[in-house]
């Protein structure tokens, strides 16, 4: 029987690796201009987490999660999202003593036992920040900005910043009423899921993508026409603040977002060429997120985002131009190897990035092997160059030879990085 990857996972192997690199790099780079501190938490947590924390209703909750009994008989889970167990550190740690606005960023693995489809593994990645503290909308804005940055600055062009407000506990309540009235009669046409969401929460059938479902919810009432003073405020001051940032957004009064969690303001960034169910990222503010999971009551606001889309969506233009070799050391004989293995540590200690024959290979098909790494220099050392300490170092591209000292490290050094044989 061959060993095969679990269905849902990817190898990311050499030369992806580096995209994966950069990228992350330009996140970090970001985050740090913002002043985002990088947080890491374990992979998995108690299955309860999940469940109070992403919403006992929640698709994630009761249909994906990887959820498994330790030898303890503890239920443990694979974290499927970034959020509750950010806020679950920041209460554990006590985070919030210090300063009363704590800004936090990851970036992680995460697992949910979807249908695989184009894009969507199983084990995925995702970077996200969460912003806790603060109750103003200029915070919303900054978290948006910062999402919409780290796009721009990835080149990554048409990309759609969509906009809602879903109110709070109080304006929520009696809009829920009232869009539970208006499908309480339609209920015969709504799917089973939606059906069963009729009951516990209503908003959601916003998200269905049956045919029939959405041209009912098409006609359904919004929230955004039942927000209280304070939630129409301060959606109000969100929009200004994009505005005057000139960032530009459309406001959907259907996009609510799949999790429990979500206070006043949700958006989503929809990527070029990707269908509008693939949103590159999503957030929003979760004003009683942190009060549920066991915290005196905390604002808070923020957003996560998918790495692999969002690797598709950019362009292939650099391919890994760091990954070649300085320098190949071409070893005729065991007592050259054995040399060669003295020479490369320290060629690689002075910072060079080597390689040397470990099969034993001719020097016909050592030279072979030094092309195919793209090896900028090789260095021949056999039994003739062992007795009179001088080798032949080649710059593989000119062809171009220089006779230099094998034993003298920082001259070969000051050679290849000054990528003249001549000089
Ligand atoms: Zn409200
Ligand atoms: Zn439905």
């Amino acid at each position: 029987m061959k060993l095969k990857r679990v269905k849902g996972t990817k190898d990311i192997l050499p030369g992806e690796v580096e995209r994966w690199r950069r990228l992350e790099e330009k996140i970090r780079e970001v985050m740090a201009r913002y002043n985002y501190r990088e947080i890491r938490t374990p992979i998995f947590e108690f299955t309860e987490l999940f469940a109070k924390g992403t919403g006992q209703d929640t698709d994630i909750v009761t249909k994906e999660m990887y959820t498994f009994l330790d030898k303890g008989g503890r239920s443990l889970t694979l974290s499927p999202e970034g959020t509750p167990p950010v806020i679950r550190a920041y209460l554990e740690n006590n985070l919030g003593r210090r300063s009363p606005l704590k800004k936090l960023f990851y970036i992680a693995p995460m697992f949910r036992q979807e249908n695989p489809q184009a894009g969507r593994l199983r084990q995925f990645h995702q970077y996200g920040v969460e912003a806790i503290g603060s109750p103003q909308p200029q915070i919303d804005v900054e978290v948006i900005s910062l999402c919409v940055d780290i796009y721009q600055e990835l080149g990554l062009d048409g990309l759609e910043l969509k906009l809602n407000s879903i109110g709070c506990r109080d304006c929520r309540a009696s809009y829920r009423t009232k869009l539970r009235n208006y499908l309480a009669d339609k209920a015969d046409e709504l799917c089973a899921e939606c059906q069963r969401r009729l009951t516990r929460n209503p908003l959601r059938c916003f998200d269905c993508k049956k045919e029939g479902c959405k041209l009912i919810m098409k006609e359904a009432p919004v929230i955004l026409d039942d927000l209280c003073e304070r939630c129409r405020e301060h959606f109000q001051t969100v929009k200004e603040g994009l505005s005057d940032l000139g960032i530009s957004f459309k406001v959907d009064p259907t996009l609510v977002r799949g999790l429990d969690y979500y206070t006043r303001t949700v958006f989503e960034v929809l990527g070029p060429g990707l269908g509008a169910q693939d949103a590159l990222c999503g957030g929003g503010r979760y004003d009683d997120l942190v009060e549920e999971l066991g915290g005196v009551p905390t604002p808070a606001v923020g957003f996560a985002a998918g790495m692999e889309r969002l690797l598709l969506c950019l362009n292939e233009k650099e391919n890994s131009p760091n990954s070649r070799p300085d320098l190949f050391l071409i070893s005729l004989g065991l007592q050259a190897q054995r040399l060669c293995l003295r020479l490369i540590r320290k060629l690689r200690k002075a910072g060079l990035r080597c390689e040397m024959d470990f099969l034993g290979r001719s020097l016909k098909s050592q030279l072979r092997e030094a092309n195919r790494e793209r090896a900028s220099f090789a260095l021949v050392i056999g039994d003739r160059e062992l007795e009179t300490g001088e080798a032949n170092l080649k710059e593989m591209e000119s062809g171009q030879e220089l006779k230099v000292n094998w034993a003298d490290i920082e001259g070969i050094c000051s050679r290849i990085r000054g990528k003249d044989v001549n000089s």
